[in-house]
């Protein structure tokens, strides 16, 4: 193998570097090449059956996809072979030369970039063909394109820094990578350690994988999905998905799902613990694979789920998929329609029994997926009340709690007939808010509506369960009926309010829209409400969500007449220097709770006063004296 006629190519320089760290630093996993070659010709084998669905005018159209591992002990080399596409001579320079197509470039950035040792991050990523070079002293790669005119060509390589190429022989369409194995790799000869990795690594690869000359194929290769769910462990099922997708952590939930009418349909999908796809994930889109009747149709298909339940990994294999069909007109058809219906619905029922039978899962679950569910909310167009189950709350009364719907209407007393919300920044603060003070007292809960989402949800969301659901702190909002020792409270006559309120009117100007007074509040001395006819707060928020200006009209200014510093404030002398302070202090105290107040430290300077006047000693004579 020593004399090579072709003229050596040189790799590009990031490909060398790459090499370099495979081959000195990866050594705990190496065993991992063998999935990666394999999973190579799984992938060439795809390509070749969904070529076979529209062509039969190919090289060898009745040869067994399979793949053969073969170890030469004698030799010392390990071949794995397989009957897919093939590559021709041109396609081996371009695909083998360098790391442009490869999860091999994906790698060397990660290790870069995270300063983790390239053996930590290599068990979780797919790096492809190069990581056979952790194992050989040279690998020569001999393929046959599927293409009647190609002929084949052998692709060598000792891991420096060139590669040659040349034509070859090789009579039948696929490809044959032989692996000449360093002395210190001599276990891949050993037939069981070999099937033992491919049993690890490799046992849900769709097409048989046999090793040396027998017959019984090693890997499982089950379509698991086509099994009975009755006959499958959760063992299985966890299992799959890990080689499906290459995560970590087992999935939150699965559904299995074998349908006939009004569709035939195989479904196997997951939902993963993280929404986010981590950068070693095997699923590099969005998108359910799609199978007709097994074989690969698409690798992402994002029609089978709406957009926000993406998150959804699985597959999808079906009878009714026409065959002959091209991966384009396979989102326009009927059956997919039919099918993105059933799965839709099935998810929902399955997240909604995940929350009713394991609510600590199913939280996180929630606090994983929310924005996804609320989005659901905002733009399902077909039924989005089928998502209200899924959603949870925090509200006035739990507030570490994730609540259904469900729950806040059983807990409801009998005299509550709505549900109430508040729309805040953050749940800590919104809790101090004026709004609640009418319900405080009255153990109604209100829900904390204070993700920037909620808004967007709520121009939906208006009605559950025959009951409606309300801002807390709108301005048309009924007042509830004061309790008694509210009414027994001293108030501020009829004068005084008027007084009052021009106080406040001829010090704020034209900063608000009004000055009123309220039977709302109890608590609280004041509270900022939008005038009648102003744009809904929701949608307020939603215009601030999408950075858009919408005109919104001066709030007013609700004062309560039973609060203790109105009272005083009433009573205080005109000219007194602490009625401006006061007015003040207390418009800007409802701007802060209402998040609106645009520079809370300037506030400290007039504190400091207001502190000041009251912790002066006490004044001999009383002015009224
Ligand atoms: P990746 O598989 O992540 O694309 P690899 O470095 O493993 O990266 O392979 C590079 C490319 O070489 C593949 O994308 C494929 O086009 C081609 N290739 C590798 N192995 C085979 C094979 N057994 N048959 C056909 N093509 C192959």
């Amino acid at each position: 193998m020593t004399d090579h006629p072709s003229q050596p190519i040189a790799f590009k320089a990031e490909t060398h570097q790459l090499l370099d760290i495979l081959i000195h630093s990866l050594y705990t996993e190496r065993e991992i090449f063998l999935r990666e070659l394999i999973s190579n010709a799984s992938d060439a084998l795809t390509r070749l059956d969904f070529e076979l669905l529209t062509n039969r005018d190919l090289l060898d159209p009745d040869l067994p996809l399979a793949i053969r591992v073969i170890p030469d002990p004698q030799q010392g080399t390990l071949t794995i072979e397989d009957t897919g596409i093939g590559m021709t001579s041109a396609e081996l320079i371009e695909n083998l030369g360098t790391i442009a197509h490869s999860g091999a470039r994906a790698f060397f950035q990660a290790v870069k970039e995270s300063g983790k040792s390239a053996a930590d991050l290599i068990g979780q990523f797919g790096v492809g063909f190069y990581s056979a070079f952790m194992v050989a002293e040279w690998i020569r790669v001999t393929s046959r394109s599927y293409r009647l005119d190609a002929s084949a060509a052998s692709w060598y390589c000792t891991g420096a820094d060139t590669y040659t190429i040349e034509p070859a022989e090789r009579a039948q369409r696929g490809t044959t990578v032989v692996i000449k194995l360093k002395e210190e790799a001599a276990e891949f000869l050993e037939e069981r350690r070999l099937s033992e990795i491919i049993r690890k690594h490799s046992d849900f690869v769709p097409y048989p994988i046999y090793l040396a000359g027998q017959e019984e194929q090693i890997n499982r290769q089950t379509a698991l999905w086509r099994q009975p769910p009755r006959q499958v462990e959760q063992q299985d099922y966890d299992e799959f998905y890990q080689q499906l997708t290459l995560d970590f952590e087992p999935p939150l939930a699965h559904l299995h799902l074998v349908v006939d009418a009004p569709v035939q349909m195989y479904a196997l999908l997951y939902i993963p613990v993280k929404a986010e796809r981590g950068i070693f994930g095997l699923r590099k889109e969005d998108g359910l694979k799609l199978y007709a009747r097994k074989v690969l149709i698409q690798e992402y298909n994002r029609d089978l789920l709406p957009e926000y339940l993406w998150f959804v990994q699985g597959i999808v294999d079906s009878e009714d998929i026409p065959l002959n069909v091209s991966r384009e007109s396979v989102q326009a058809s009927r059956v997919i329609a039919q099918l993105k219906k059933l799965i839709t619905s099935k998810t929902i029922e399955t997240l909604k029994k995940l929350g009713q039978d394991d609510p600590d899962k199913y939280a996180r679950f929630w606090e994983e997926y929310s924005h996804f569910i609320k989005q659901g909310v905002a733009i399902e167009q077909i039924e989005p009340e089928a998502l209200y189950p899924l959603l949870r709350f925090h509200t006035t009364v739990e507030t570490a709690r994730w609540l259904s719907l469900d729950e806040y209407v059983q807990a409801m007393p009998p005299d509550q007939e709505q549900i109430y919300y508040i729309l805040g920044d953050d749940e800590r603060s919104v809790l101090y808010s004026p709004h609640l003070d009418p319900v405080r007292k009255r153990s109604y809960a209100v829900l904390l509506m204070t993700d920037p989402l909620d808004s967007f949800m709520l121009t939906r969301l208006k009605e559950y369960a025959g009951h409606p659901i309300l801002n807390i702190a709108s301005a048309e909002f009924e007042p509830l009926a004061l309790d008694e020792p509210e009414q027994a409270a001293p108030a501020l006559a009829p004068d005084e309010s008027a007084t009052l309120i021009e106080r406040f009117k001829s010090h704020l100007g034209d900063r608000l829209s009004d000055v009123r007074m309220t039977d709302r509040l109890s608590d609280s001395p004041a509270r900022l409400v939008d005038p009648a006819g102003a744009p809904q707060q929701e949608l307020q928020r939603v215009y601030r969500l999408l950075n858009r200006e919408l005109e919104v009209p001066k709030k007013v200014l609700e004062l309560n007449p039973r609060h203790p510093i109105l009272l005083h404030l009433s009573s205080l002398p005109a000219g007194d220097p602490r009625l401006p302070l006061v007015i003040e202090q207390v418009y800007e105290d409802a701007l802060l709770i209402e998040g609106l107040h645009p520079d809370p430290a300037s506030m400290i300077e007039r504190i400091q006063k207001l502190i000041e006047a009251a912790i002066q000693p006490p004044v001999e004579t009383r002015p009224d004296d």
